[in-house]
């Protein structure tokens, strides 16, 4: 078995050795926005009200909106593992997702919404 990437690096958890995969899902991108952190390093934005300086390890509610935190996006360039690793650690109930998908998928609502709803 070849081992390349982010995709297969290993992760030392405990006492588990276990590897980072990525897995794939439809989700509505809409309903995510509300209960998406947008972190860089330790601290973001919550997705519903825009609140910054949010520690996603000691926050797991929105202190201004009181939105429950349910998905993770990272900012492009941090380090997908090392996050992972943490949300392991700490046992949070968090699933890191791939902001740029969550992008992609934001525009494209964005632009269908444009076509199909003249208001
Ligand atoms: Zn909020």
């Amino acid at each position: 078995m070849t081992r390349t990437g982010q995709e297969a690096t290993e992760v030392v958890s405990g006492v588990e050795k276990q590897s980072a995969v990525r897995v794939w899902h439809f989700l509505d991108a809409g309903a995510m926005k509300k209960e998406i952190l947008f972190i860089d390093d330790n601290y973001g934005q919550c997705g519903n009200c825009k609140q910054l300086g949010i520690n996603f390890v000691t926050t797991p509610r929105c202190p201004a909106c009181s939105t429950t935190f349910r998905y993770l996006a990272a900012k492009a360039g941090q380090d997908p593992v090392k996050i992972l690793r943490r949300i392991a650690a700490e046992g949070l109930k968090l699933q890191l997702i791939e902001r740029s998908d969550f992008e992609k998928a934001e525009s494209r609502d964005k632009l269908s919404g444009f076509f199909t709803d003249p208001a």
